[in-house]
This record gives structure tokens, C-alpha cells and sequence, in this order.
């Protein structure tokens, strides 16, 4: 039996980077991963195919909309093929990343599905591993609608969407969240009639509603089609198409598309695991139960990122393993992130951390805000970027600020100087006062923090 300090199961962003720095203290570490390639969702079928598609396809929407306002006049053409060779040469490139520093690290890397055996024992295939303590960091899965399975090429799940053959002439995607309208701004930009179903009154549910209003008007004008509060109640696959049938309020409709991405949402993924043997408990949703320290109801299981519950996002995934690995190394460590920012990578961007003005009214707290536009500021007319706004949110007595929610280019970027602020308990003047630079959008954060004094 091979022995370990630690085994990490999973290799998405949660996994690789707590097996990184376990060993980078010292540990004698071992990463078992079911796939043939180390990364997980966010490398292969999440976070990073999904930015290289909308990477390449929004500057193909900007030559084609945007470039003569510039004075650059000329035709683009889009090489399909070409695109998608590209997303898979950026994969292939940050996986072998991860090998390569898995060697330097001296990670023993063990390909397979690992099984727990007994409660400080996995197998795979016929190896058998220990080790004094264990992360499972097994990630999700899409999960699909019970009467339309995924075949992966009529209907698809983001993983079918990331890998088409061609672009479809009608596309619908189930679901207004962050990856439903990232993946239908790529398809709609590549000439696609898009129509999106979302069963709640608003698109990327958890934004302040402001953000997500806006979001959804511009979204509109780039030609998706949006049927709120409506849900599919049935479908029939076709030899070419897939029928929808969607209930919209008091009105059924039927919508026909020759791809449907279904987007509803994730599940955890502990198939295999045989977690009752290792005495570890699932809650009825299937995540694994951990404590506050990330701890299963067995103390030497512990699970971080997709698997256990909270918001499925890749730098969470990593945060809870960079300090799981520090606190097992025996220092002291943020087991759980303070603020978690959420980005969705439409154009324009919207990101948010914190609190929402909503979320802020529902727990009673006094707030004062302060709001300032894209449209007024110098970079943002240069890069013809002028949509959108920065929105922060103070708590009264104490003049911190709660949340900073921003509609707009890099938002994604933007959203960082907040992260700071709300882990650092900075206040509202604090980011009025500093020294911003000139010409840079950061600006439009300081001008909102200026409006809210
Ligand atoms: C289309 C899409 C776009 C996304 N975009 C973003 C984004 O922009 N930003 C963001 O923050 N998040 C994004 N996400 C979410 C992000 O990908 C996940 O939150 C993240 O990958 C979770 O990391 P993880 O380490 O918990 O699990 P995963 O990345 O899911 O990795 C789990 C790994 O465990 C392996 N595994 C499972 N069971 C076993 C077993 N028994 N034995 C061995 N190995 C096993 C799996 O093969 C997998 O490699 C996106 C997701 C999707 C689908």
C-alpha cells in the first residue's frame, strides 16, 4: 500500500492547486484524477474554453459592429474550425502547466476513478493508496431536464456548447444564468438567432437587480430573444430540430431551434467515490457536509470547491485549497473566502461582490449608495466602451462599504479593488480618497464612491 501525507482527489482548480501548495510545504502528496488530462471543468469544459470562445467572438462582434466608428473599414470573416482550434491550443497549453508543476513539485499523479476502501484507504483499479488525510475535490456536473436528455449535439449541456461542430442557425438555451447568457452571447455573435427561456422575472439571478436590467437590455440589442417567466414544459427531439414547448405565464408556445442548450444549473459529482465507506455524509442535495474548517464527518476527509455547498466558482474552488493545505501544513489560514466576487463575461461585463441593495433591504441594514456612469469618463470614451455603471452600496453607521456591483468593460478587472476593500473592512471614503490613475475606468469606481459621500 503506497502511503501519503495527503491525497487529493479531483483535479479542477480546487484539487491541483491544494495538491500545489501541500507539497509546496512539504507534503508527500498524490492527485487522482478520472480524467486523462489534469484541470477539471474550469480547464476543459468551463471557465477557460467558455472566455476563448467569447474572447475570439467579441472581437469579431467589434469588427463588425464597432471598427468604422474607429476609422477601420474592412470585411472579418469567421473560420469556425480555426476558432475552435484555438480554445483547444490554449486548454492543452495551461493543462500541460499543471504537469509540468505537478513534476516540479514531486505530486504523484494517479490516473483513474479513486474509491474509498476504508475510512484512510482509496483504490484505484487495483492500487491500493493511504494517506493521513484526503481532500475530495470531485466537482459538479450539469444537470439535465428530465424529459430531454443530453445527447450532446441537439441538445447540449455547456460542454456540448464549447465543442460544436458548426454554428447553429437557431439556437435556445434553457436558462438565463451566467452561463447560459455567456454561451448564447458567443453563438449570437457568431450569427445565431438566439432565444433565451428563464423560469424567474430577472436573467443572472444573485446580481443586483439594477446590473441585471441592464444586462438584459443590452443583451436585447444584441438580438437575443428573452422569454421571462416561462419555463420548457415539454420537448420532442426531430431528426433535424428539437419543438420546445414553453409555458409563459398563461400562454404555451412552441420553439423550434436546431440546438438547445440546457443551462439550469450544476450538481455535485460523488459517484464511485464510495463515500460511505470512508464514513463521510452527503447532505439530501448531495453535496458533502463539512464544518467550518472543511471537514467531512470523518475528520481526516476533508472537501473543498464544487462538491461542497456554496457558489460553484473556480476561485473559490482554489481559495478553499491554497488554505486547506496551509492549515493542514499547520498555519493559520482564511479556511473560508470573506467575499466571493461573481463575474458573468458578456459584454459588457458584470461583476458583483458583497452585498445587493436587495439583499442589504431584506437584513435591514441603513445603506446610502452611489452610482456612477461609464459614459462620462474619459478611457471609456477612448476604447468606445460607454455602457453601463458602477454601483456601491455603505453601511450608514459605520460608513463601510457592503457591495460593489459594476455593468461595464472589465468589470471582471474592476471588481478586484472591491475584494480588497470589503476583506480589508474599508469604507466608502477610503476608495473616494485614493489616489486613482488617469485615464483608466478604476476611475468610474472612485467617482460612484464619490457620489455616495
Ligand atoms: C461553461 C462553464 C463556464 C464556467 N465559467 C466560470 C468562470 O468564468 N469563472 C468561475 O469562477 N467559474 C466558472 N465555472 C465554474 C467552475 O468551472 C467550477 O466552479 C470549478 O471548476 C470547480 O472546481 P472544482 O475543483 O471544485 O471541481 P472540477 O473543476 O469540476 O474538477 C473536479 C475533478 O475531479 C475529477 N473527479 C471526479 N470524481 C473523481 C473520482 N472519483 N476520482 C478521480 N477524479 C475524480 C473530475 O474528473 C474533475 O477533473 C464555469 C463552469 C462551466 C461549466
Amino acid at each position: 500500500m503506497d502511503a501519503f501525507d495527503l491525497i487529493v482527489i479531483g483535479s479542477g482548480p480546487g484539487g491541483y492547486v491544494a495538491a500545489i501548495r501541500a507539497a509546496e510545504l512539504g507534503m508527500k502528496v498524490a492527485c487522482i484524477e478520472k480524467d486523462k488530462v489534469l484541470g477539471g471543468t474550469c480547464l476543459h469544459v468551463g471557465c477557460i474554453p467558455s472566455k476563448a470562445l467569447l474572447q475570439a467572438t467579441e472581437h469579431y462582434q467589434w469588427l463588425t459592429t464597432k471598427a468604422a466608428e474607429f476609422g477601420i473599414i474592412g470585411s472579418a470573416v469567421v473560420d469556425f474550425p480555426a476558432l475552435m482550434q484555438r480554445k483547444e491550443g490554449i486548454v492543452k497549453g495551461l493543462a500541460s502547466g499543471i504537469a509540468t508543476h505537478f513534476t516540479k513539485e514531486k505530486i504523484e499523479t494517479v490516473y483513474g476513478n479513486a474509491q474509498f476502501t476504508s475510512p484512510t484507504a482509496v483504490a484505484v483499479g487495483d492500487r491500493q493508496l493511504t494517506a493521513k488525510w484526503f481532500i475530495v475535490a470531485t466537482g459538479s456536473v450539469p444537470i439535465a431536464l428530465p424529459f430531454l436528455p443530453f445527447d450532446e449535439k441537439k441538445v447540449v449541456s455547456s460542454t456540448g456548447a464549447l465543442a460544436l461542430e458548426s454554428v447553429p442557425e437557431k439556437m435556445v438555451v434553457v436558462g438565463g444564468g451566467a452561463i447560459g447568457v455567456e454561451l448564447a452571447s458567443v453563438y449570437a455573435r457568431l450569427g445565431s438567432s438566439v432565444q433565451i427561456v428563464e423560469m424567474l422575472p430577472q436573467i443572472v439571478a444573485g446580481f443586483d437587480g439594477a446590473v441585471s436590467r441592464l444586462l438584459l437590455q443590452l443583451l436585447q440589442k444584441q438580438g437575443i430573444v428573452f422569454h421571462l417567466e416561462a419555463t420548457v414544459q415539454s420537448a420532442k427531439v426531430q431528426e433535424q430540430s428539437v419543438l420546445l414547448s414553453v409555458q409563459q405565464k398563461e400562454q404555451t408556445k412552441e420553439i423550434e431551434a436546431d440546438v438547445v442548450l440546457v443551462a439550469v444549473g450544476r450538481r455535485p459529482y460523488t459517484q464511485g467515490l464510495d463515500l460511505e465507506k470512508a464514513g463521510v455524509k452527503t447532505t439530501p442535495k448531495g453535496f458533502i457536509n463539512v464544518d467550518g474548517n472543511l471537514r467531512s464527518s470523518n475528520p481526516q476527509v476533508m472537501a473543498i470547491g464544487d462538491v461542497i455547498e456554496g457558489p460553484m466558482l473556480a476561485h473559490r474552488a482554489s481559495h478553499e485549497g491554497i488554505a486547506l493545505a496551509e492549515h493542514l501544513a499547520g498555519k493559520t489560514a482564511q479556511m473560508q473566502a470573506i467575499s466571493i466576487p461573481n463575474v458573468v463575461y458578456t459584454h459588457p461585463e458584470a461583476a458583483s461582490v458583497g452585498l445587493t441593495e436587495e439583499e442589504a433591504k431584506a437584513a435591514g441594514l441603513s445603506t446610502f449608495t452611489g452610482q456612477a456612469w461609464f459614459k462620462g469618463n474619459g478611457r471609456a470614451r477612448c476604447e468606445g466602451e460607454t455602457e453601463g455603471f458602477v454601483k456601491l452600496l455603505g453601511e450608514k453607521s459605520s460608513g463601510r462599504l457592503i457591495g460593489l456591483h459594476i455593468i461595464g468593460a472589465h468589470a471582471s478587472e474592476l471588481i478586484a479593488e472591491g475584494v480588497i476593500a470589503l476583506d480589508k473592512r474599508a469604507t466608502v471614503r477610503d476608495l473616494a480618497h485614493g489616489c486613482f490613475p488617469h485615464p483608466t475606468l478604476s476611475e468610474v469606481v472612485m467617482e460612484a464612491a464619490r457620489a455616495a459621500l
